[in-house]
């Protein structure tokens, strides 16, 4: 008997080569050539939902817009949601505010260009969002945000106006009409999978597929179990899941969920709207 009802947003970060010229400013064709393969990830993903006639949401940067427009054309062209996500990776904890907005701005362009897109949903680079980013996304009329972590399964309202304080309570600010789509870093294949070395920075990386496949599941087992209407929100990037042993985990994990009664697939705006129908913002 279904008890309850479980969703897995499966969300794809594209950033092809914006991640290493922009945040890791690498100028070398071969750590240039680590971003290219995104698109051969895209394009295998993109099998890979169809074959399973599954949904899912790309958040791609304005860069690859402009630079690979045909493959976010191929994703808009299949159905998937695409949401935005910086122009050039930018992280936003380092821009002022009007940077911030201008960089919305330039990512907007980009993606209205590169397929006609107005997205509804906004990721920030590295999940870092600035103290302005969720009334920026208000101002420009975003519906929903993918980069907090308070919560692991079910949605929230993201807060405008929090202040802080080191010697009493933390103040928290008003809720926002942006719906929060909480994500993890343990539910994020770059920092598994994607060895770097630059300067005196390493992230090691280069997992083995059954090691995240183990921390997936269970985190799937728990919410199944325990959270009712969990949304298990997956984040990957084409350049990272795209290599062939990690796309096999994918498609086991895809039908180990699909196997569960009362599973679906969705994208995170579809997850937004009914988040937002059931919670009226005050
Ligand atoms: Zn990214």
């Amino acid at each position: 008997m279904v008890t309850h009802r479980a969703t897995v947003c499966l969300t794809f970060d594209f950033d092809a080569i914006s991640l290493w010229i922009g945040p890791y400013q690498a100028t070398s064709p071969s750590m240039i050539s680590r971003g290219e393969f995104g698109v051969v990830g895209v394009e295998r993903i993109l099998r890979l939902l169809a074959r399973r006639n599954i949904p899912a949401t790309f958040f791609v940067t304005g860069h690859t817009a402009d630079t690979y427009p045909d493959s976010v054309r191929a994703i808009a062209a299949a159905g998937h949601e695409i949401g935005h996500h910086g122009y050039l990776h930018e992280n936003p904890v380092a821009l002022t505010r009007e940077e911030e907005r201008a960089v919305l701005e330039r990512g907007l362009a980009a993606l209205d260009r590169a397929a006609g897109v107005l997205p509804r949903g906004y990721r920030s680079p590295a999940w870092d969002n600035s103290p302005h980013t969720i009334a920026l996304l208000e101002e420009f009329g975003f519906h929903y945000e993918s980069s907090l972590m308070g919560h692991d399964f079910l949605p929230y309202w993201a807060r405008v106006g929090d202040v802080i304080h080191r010697d009493r309570a933390y103040e928290f600010g008003r809720p926002s009409r942006i719906v929060e789509i909480p994500v993890s870093w343990i539910l994020d294949d770059f920092p598994h999978f994607e060895y770097v070395r630059l300067g005196n920075r390493l992230s090691p990386g280069l997992s083995a597929p059954s090691k995240v496949e183990e921390i997936w599941r269970g985190e799937f087992d728990f919410m199944y179990r325990e959270v009712e209407g969990g949304v298990l929100t997956l984040t990957m990037h084409p350049q990272v899941i795209g290599r062939g042993h990690r796309m096999l985990m994918l498609e086991r994990l895809i039908d180990y969920f699909a196997g569960h009664d009362g599973v679906r697939f969705a994208t995170l705006a579809q997850v937004a709207d009914e988040f937002r129908a059931a919670h009226p913002p005050a």
